[in-house]
């Protein structure tokens, strides 16, 4: 069992190693942000009233992200984009203890250089970007779906997001101190993927 956060500014990866490393280990990922994005394309009501702060890169209140959380939360997971404020961070500590935050540490040029880069399969997620391009643009490898690009993938919004990140989500980095490994971002996927399994294989939490 592990009980995993999986944190970064906006485009380190957090999604991309999440998928890699719940694939290879069988620990559950779970992305606020895909829990948002499915509200809305089910059009519930909270789907609706999310949409305008999603769209510009805000976030989205405190209770109602750990509330649907909550509701999705297995025994064993990796966490991606959650928390992003001490506030989500404090209230989190009441539903469930932490095994390791891992730290996916990327320079501001990368995460705007893969924003305008990325590329997600509507059918089954797969991410593309920089550095894993699809054999034909505009169709998943995987699947054959249709690739599309987040609205909120604009030079605009992923700088609105950097300062929510500096301000709001940066300052977690204290209060896990005691969890946490730093990763370096900055390259290509499998010596990332290799460096997190590893560190995941040393402190036991994968055999
Ligand atoms: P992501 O897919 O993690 O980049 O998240 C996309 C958007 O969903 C963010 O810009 C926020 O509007 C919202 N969101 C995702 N996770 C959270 C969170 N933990 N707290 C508040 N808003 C969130």
């Amino acid at each position: 069992m592990a009980k995993l956060i999986f944190f970064g500014k906006p485009m380190a990866g957090k999604g991309t190693f999440s998928k890699l490393v719940s694939k290879e280990t069988g620990i559950v990922h779970i992305s606020t942000g895909d829990l948002f994005r499915k509200e809305m394309a089910d059009e519930t009501e909270l789907g609706k009233s999310i949409k305008d702060k999603m769209d510009k890169g805000e976030l989205i209140s405190d209770d109602i992200t750990v509330e649907l959380l909550k509701k999705n939360l297995p025994e064993s997971f990796i966490l991606d984009g959650f928390p992003r404020t001490l506030n989500q961070a404090e209230m989190f500590k009441e539903i469930s203890d932490i095994d390791l935050v891992v730290d996916i540490d990327v320079s501001d040029e990368t995460v705007i250089e893969r924003t305008l880069a990325r590329r997600i399969c509507r059918k089954c997620g797969a991410i593309y970007g920089l550095n894993i391009k699809p054999n034909q643009e505009g169709v998943c490898d995987k699947c054959g779906g249709e690739l599309y690009q987040r609205d909120d993938d604009n030079e605009k919004t992923i700088k609105d997001r950097l300062e929510v990140y500096n301000n709001q989500t940066k300052p977690l980095l204290d209060f896990y101190k005691d969890k946490l490994v730093r990763i370096d971002g900055n390259r290509t996927v499998d010596p990332i993927l290799q460096d997190i399994l590893k560190t995941l294989k040393e402190k036991s939490l994968y055999m």
